[in-house]
């Protein structure tokens, strides 16, 4: 049996009656920027995360870009951050002009470890951005507390739907920034992002930022970007929004099966911890012996990724900030050992057994 690690068609077969007709209605209207669908989207996304406001944009990557633009990160500041996630993260602190200082990782969660993070904030740390890896929350108030009156950023690409003791992962710190890349949890039918916050002006400042930072139209008051997002999408998006928590809840309640299957065998499971909702964008297990699995599950066709192979710190346009190995021997550990299994919604019973019935027959 042939299991892929995302098969976005199966959730599509379910969609396909609804999403046509918005697409359809898009394209009657010729809108195809921002816009009303746009708009309509950013209600509903605000609402579901509980947070006044949310701001759409071409990508996670420009969410993450343009809320440390709007917290006026630049030049001579200092963003802490985890090495290990995907390269977005700290490629957008450095497309600033900012540098990224990077602190290890909870073994157990992949998260930004919180006592680490208070070690390394300087003089010139003007941001923080913990990364809630996998569809888990980073322990966000011990780096809350740690960063005082530092803004900090969610980077929220792989977390919409997670809750944080009993908050969801998009109001939880001064402003949030969301991905709707396809394999994410809420997949557009392209790239788009958002960001989501309770802070009025510095919506305002995003949404005008967003199209080359001009509030009214040819009139710019500082020099933003390009980055809208497209009516198509927000149409398709308004149309999966309200199955997301369903969805979300059938990726953990996979995971809890392979916790099962998995128990006992010579891999270590997720953690998920007890005080949130980890919505699994990722179940990613470790294993000694991770790329001879690999090349099993690989034989036998399971859809399988390394998620990341290489930690930020190590990575070659990174060399000149001086990091080296051994750096974040966490960081370096997971990178060496994780493996990202098939969790995804329309995962049936009879695939997540073969599943798991594939890494036993390996690790025994
Ligand atoms: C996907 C992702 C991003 C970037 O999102 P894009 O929409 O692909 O630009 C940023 N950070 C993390 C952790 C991600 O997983």
């Amino acid at each position: 049996m042939k299991v892929p690690l995302l098969d976005l068609k199966a959730q599509y077969a379910t969609l396909r009656d609804k999403v046509r007709p918005v697409v359809d209605a898009v394209m009657d209207s010729q809108y195809f920027i921002l816009g009303p669908e746009v708009e309509a989207f950013e209600k509903e996304l605000a609402a579901y995360v509980g947070a006044k406001h949310a701001v759409g944009c071409a990508s996670g990557t420009d969410a993450i870009l343009l809320a440390l633009m709007a917290l006026n990160v630049g030049p001579g500041d200092e963003v802490v951050t985890t090495p290990f996630t995907f390269f977005a993260t700290a490629g957008c602190v450095s497309r600033v002009g900012a540098k990224p200082v990077f602190v290890d990782i909870e073994p157990d969660t992949f998260n930004i470890n919180p006592a680490l993070v208070r070690k390394a904030i300087t003089k010139r740390t003007k941001a923080i951005l913990p990364v809630h890896l996998f569809g888990q929350c980073a322990d966000m108030d011990p780096i809350l507390d740690a960063a005082g009156d530092i803004p900090v950023i969610e980077d929220a690409a792989q977390s919409l739907s997670a809750e944080y003791k009993g908050r969801k992962s998009g109001v939880l710190a001064r402003v949030a920034c969301f991905s709707f890349f396809p394999s994410k949890n809420l997949g557009g039918f392209g790239d788009g992002g958002a960001v989501t916050t309770n802070d009025t002006d510095l919506a305002a400042r995003i949404a005008a930022l967003r199209v080359h930072g001009g509030k009214q139209r040819y009139y710019h008051d500082e020099v933003g970007i390009n980055s809208r997002l497209d009516a198509l999408q927000a149409a398709v998006l308004r149309v999966k929004l309200p199955y997301l928590d369903q969805w979300s809840d059938q990726r953990a309640a996979n995971a809890r099966r392979y916790d099962e299957m998995l128990a006992g065998a010579r891999v270590v499971t997720p953690v998920a911890r007890a005080d949130g909702r980890h919505v699994f964008n990722q179940y990613t297990i470790r294993a000694a012996d991770r790329d001879a699995l690999q090349k099993h599950l690989n034989a036998h066709e399971i859809g399988n990724a390394i998620y990341y192979p290489v930690p930020l710190h190590l990575q070659k346009c990174y060399a000149s900030l001086g990091y080296g190995a051994g750096s974040f021997p966490e960081a370096e550990r997971a990178s060496r050992e994780v493996l990202s299994i098939p969790v995804y919604p329309e995962l049936t019973d009879q695939m997540a057994r073969h599943v798991a019935a594939s890494i036993r027959e390996f690790t025994g």
